[in-house]
Order: structure tokens, then sequence, then C-alpha cells
């Protein structure tokens, strides 16, 4: 049971725009205070499902809830929500101040609060400097801050983010994730946020949903959908890694042994598995070791050759073949080994997840 308090409920939501369907029987719950990411490819319906929390579109069946409270029907902005646009949108015409007052200008907010809350907020986002230049002369990374600076202005109970760093070059979005985060964490605030990146859905999220074709295929904390997936997709969402299609052999002690060519897997399952059972084992690149010599052991090993190594820097990204030709993906830190060359790779019994499907 997760007793944390629940701001925004998604039941039962679906979205067709003639006969494209764009979501379907989406469920979810957001917790007060955390960041959770909709994660998902090109395409997938990450914004409509924002636009539909934000009552920028209706869904075609299903339940919004804000705080308990059916938002079906509601306006934009009668929401207690506020939203970032993926092409920022911000108005040409009015410089930064003007901008970022706009939300609280046609709240009818008096001039002084409207003064106080736009000085607070620029200088929680750096940019108290810029108050006054005109949006059309600003880089994409303060145009940024500008366009979020807008929408916390109006203190909403949920933020939605629609991949607000998508046109920065890498090492400012690097730099705006971390800033973002923090702002979010400072504030307790509540907020979803798009993206097509992995990468950035775990340096930011307290939780991810992946998204695949307008259907959530998983929700969990970053460890969990990174570590323990339960389908292919979503490991394979969070970079190259191996599987191995096998059928369990036998059980003992909730251990289970399945044999793929040489390889003798042994790995932990639950118990509604039983011998027979097809599975998909899954182990990460960097969580294979890598030996020159014969290993002792007997199981959560094997024997390849090395095929190719590409140097990264920080890490090497290997591919190994066994007998039949398959290719094993492994990480290291280091490469002293060769092109050609006959390696022993092993595992740990904890690395390897049981995939289903
Ligand atoms: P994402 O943000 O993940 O790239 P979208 O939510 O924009 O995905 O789109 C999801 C699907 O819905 C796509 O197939 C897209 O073509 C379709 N779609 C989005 N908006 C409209 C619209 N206004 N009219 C028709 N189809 C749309
Ligand atoms: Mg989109």
């Amino acid at each position: 049971m997760n007793s944390k308090a629940i701001s925004l409920k998604l039941v039962n939501i679906s979205k067709l725009y003639e006969k494209v369907v764009a979501l379907e029987n989406i469920n979810l719950e957001v917790y007060k205070g955390e960041l959770l990411t909709i994660l998902g490819p090109s395409g997938s319906g990450k914004s409509t499902l924002l636009k539909i929390i934000g009552g920028f579109e209706e869904p075609t069946s299903g339940e919004i809830y804000i705080n308990g409270e059916l938002m079906n029907g509601v306006p934009p902005y009668k929401r207690p929500t506020s939203m970032v646009f993926q092409d920022l949108a911000l108005f040409p015409h009015l410089n930064v101040f003007d901008n970022i007052a706009y939300g609280l200008k046609i709240r009818k907010k008096s001039i002084d609060e409207i003064k106080k809350r736009v000085k607070s907020v620029a200088e929680l986002l750096h940019i108290e400097d810029l108050l006054d230049r005109r949006v059309t002369q600003l880089s994409g990374g303060q145009a940024q801050r500008v366009a979020l600076a807008r929408s916390l202005i109006l203190e909403p109970e949920i933020l939605l983010l629609d991949e607000p760093l998508g046109p920065l070059d890498l090492k400012l979005r690097r730099e705006m994730q971390l800033e973002l985060r923090r702002i979010q964490k400072s504030l307790n605030a509540t907020w979803v946020y798009v993206t097509h990146d992995h990468e950035e859905a775990m340096v930011m999220s307290d939780r991810i949903a992946i998204l695949r074709s307008g259907r959530i295929l998983e929700v969990g904390e970053i460890k969990q959908v990174y570590e323990k997936p339960k389908s292919k997709f979503v490991a394979e969402f969070f970079g190259e890694t191996n599987f191995f299609e096998c059928r369990i052999e036998h059980i003992e002690n909730n251990i289970a042994t399945s044999s793929y060519g040489e390889i003798i897997f042994q790995f932990d399952v639950s118990s509604d598995l039983k011998p027979g059972d097809k599975v998909i084992l899954m182990i990460r690149p960097e969580k294979i070791k890598i030996s020159m010599n014969p290993l002792s052991e007997k199981v959560n090993v094997a024997r390849c050759i090395l095929k190719e190594a590409v140097y990264k820097g920080p890490h090497v990204d290997m591919k190994m073949v066994l007998d039949d030709s398959k290719t094993i993906f492994v990480r290291s830190s280091e490469l002293p080994y060769k092109e050609g060359e006959l390696l022993y790779l092993k595992w740990r019994r904890e690395d390897i997840t049981v995939i289903r499907e």
C-alpha cells in the first residue's frame, strides 16, 4: 500500500483522432511532490496525454481527477495546472517581464503582487537581468527559462512540461536537467515531465511511466524499470542489453536452471513459474565480468570471442560472439583485450532479470 497523497489520477483515458488511437486505457496516479516522467518514442502519445491533463484536449473517454476533483470539461485556465509547451510559445511582441507576468495579469492580480512574484521567480531561474529584453533576443537556454518562469509563477498544483529541453545542445541540456530537478525538489512541486530521452528520464524522475503506441507499458521507480523491466521493449528503451530466450528446466529452492547452447543459467524465480515455462533472461552489459582465463564455475558463465570493441572514454562497449554466433554486449571500464581473443564471461545470479514477454 502506498500512503502518499495523490495529486493527479487518470482513469481509463482513451483518445481517438478520427481513426488514430492516440491513447488507449491510460490509468495513472501521480503523487504530490513527485516528478513523474512520461517516456516514450515519438508518436507514442506523450503530448496528447499532457494536453488532456492540462485541458487543451478532451479525452474520448475516461476521467481526469486533480485532488479528487473531476476535471473533464474544465477549460485550461480554470484547472490548477500550467503547461510548458514543446515549442515554448512565448509571446514575441512582449518583453521578458510581460511574458512572465502574463498569467497573473489576466488573473487581475495587483501590480505590486505581480512585480514581487516576477522578481522571485526570475531569481529562482537566474534571469533577473533579462526582464527588459525582447524574447526574440534570447538564446535557446534563456527562452527556456522564461517559458518555465511564466508557468511557475502561477504556482500550479501540477506543472506539465512537454520536452522543454528539446532544442538545447547536449551540454546545456544536462545542466538544465539538474537545475530543473533542483527547483522541483526545492518547491516540493508536482511535475509531469515528458521526454523521449531515457537518460533525461533517469536523471530527473522519481518515477517513470513508459508509453508505447498510446499504452502505458510500465510505471516504476528508475532503478526498477532499468534493472527489473517487465518487457523487452522497456528493457531496450534504456539501452542495448542482452536477452536469452530459454525454457525453465528445473526449479529448486526458488532457483531455476535453464540452458542456452553451452551456457547454463541459474536465476531466482518467483513461485508462479514452473519447469517447462518459456522465459526471456535479461543481463545488462555492465553486469558481465570478463576473464582472460578459463573459469572454475559451471553456471552463469560463457566462453566467447571478442569481435569488436569501441572505446568511449569512461567505458568500452564490446561485442562478443558465442559459438552459435549470438552476440553478447559487454561494457567494461578498460580494454586490455584484443579483437579475436578468446574470453570468459561471468555474471551473478541476481543480475539476471526474468522477462515474460
Ligand atoms: P508524441 O508527443 O509522443 O510524439 P503525440 O501525442 O503528439 O505523440 O501523437 C500521438 C499520435 O496521435 C500520433 O500518431 C499523432 O500523429 C496523432 N495525433 C496527435 N495530434 C493529432 C491531431 N490533432 N489530429 C490527428 N492526429 C493527431
Ligand atoms: Mg510530443
